[in-house]
């Protein structure tokens, strides 16, 4: 599409409560500078679903004023487990509980629903694409990035050559069930931490909210037997770690630490894996404060072993626009597709 035509792709992120839409001009440019949220309905299912996703594209149009005439496409992302153009698990997912969603093709039907093209990735790939273009703009094509995106679990995505790496089966980039050395990770006496996968010492059993309530925050508590966590809910406990860690509580820092060591030894797979140009952090921890976020990332930094030649050119940095990056990552993966 040459910037002169006046069509528009929209991003569509799909969330366990709610939809993000944005909408982005041939040219380049994003029309919608915040957040906008429409319900997502997920737990009612799959027609209902498709139809929020719907209003949720009808919506972001209205405010940009634009007619659904001059949609070329729609990018739409979801969390996974989904293969590579949008099937949900047949075992379902954690916001697609519903019978109904089990082996449900969310692409196939939002673009039957629509009638033009719809382009799908992962929620993670989304935001790793939106992360490397907004770094490598009009160069996207010349580099490559990972991202880890520390949530519940650990998501995140590959990008070689500015495209995200979907694999043969959709399942690249699923960086939280990579395995990682534990020896000198672990303090004495700390035992092996187990994913929700069933792997014993992968990423996500360190880096993840998931990580912090079932392995990190039970072993800490041990080490400060008088902390105030220890009499809070464990859910709500491992929650409440961050702004811990904002208030530069000892226990907090130490899970931290330990979440920045799973990260940097993960990017040190990947430095002698792919060897990208960047490294970018996304997840809660680009909420808080500035100082304990860029305390974070030099973290990270500091554990991910680089070579002499690498660490001279490698960029470290956090994914930008958080909650709109899926909804913006989509957009432009639909823009390329389209091409
Ligand atoms: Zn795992």
């Amino acid at each position: 599409m040459q910037s002169g035509d006046r069509g528009v792709v929209v991003g569509l992120d799909n969330g366990g409560t709610s939809n993000h839409a944005t909408v982005l001009a041939s040219s380049g440019q994003f029309l919608v500078d915040r957040l906008v949220e429409t319900p997502s309905c997920v737990r009612d299912g799959p027609d209902v679903a498709i139809e929020a996703l719907v209003q949720a594209l009808d919506h972001v149009l209205e405010l940009t004023g634009m007619p659904r005439t001059l949609v070329r496409a729609v990018g739409l992302d979801t969390p996974g487990p989904a293969s590579a153009d949008g099937v949900i698990s047949s075992k379902g997912a954690t916001n697609f509980a519903e019978p109904a969603w089990h082996g449900f093709d969310v692409r196939r039907s939002l673009e039957a629903r629509l009638g033009v093209p719809v382009v799908y990735n992962n929620d993670g790939n989304a935001a790793a694409l939106y992360a490397h273009h907004v770094r490598f703009g009009p160069d996207a094509a010349q580099h490559s990035s990972i991202s880890a995106i520390v949530g519940t679990g650990l998501g995140g995505g590959v990008i070689e050559g500015g495209r995200v790496v979907r694999g043969a089966a959709g399942m690249a980039g699923e960086l939280g069930h990579i395995h990682i050395p534990m020896q000198g990770l672990l303090r004495d006496g700390q035992p092996l931490p187990v994913c929700n996968c069933g792997f014993t010492g992968d990423a996500e059993s360190i880096a993840s909210l998931t990580g912090i309530e079932k392995n990190l925050l039970p072993y800490w508590l041990t080490r400060f037997e008088d902390h105030e966590l220890g009499r809070v809910e464990p859910g709500k406990a491992a929650k409440l770690v961050r702004a811990y860690g904002e208030a530069r509580d000892p226990l907090a820092l130490e899970i931290f630490e330990q979440q920045a060591m799973a990260i940097g030894r993960l990017f040190t797979i990947a430095a002698n894996y792919s060897d990208p140009s960047a490294y970018f952090l996304g997840g809660g921890v680009v909420e808080t404060a500035p100082l304990f976020r860029e305390w974070f990332l030099a973290k990270v930094r500091e554990h991910t072993a680089l070579r002499e030649e690498q660490a001279r050119i490698a960029i470290f940095a956090l994914v930008p626009d958080l909650d709109m990056a899926g909804a913006r990552g989509a957009a432009v993966a639909a823009l390329e597709a389209i091409g």
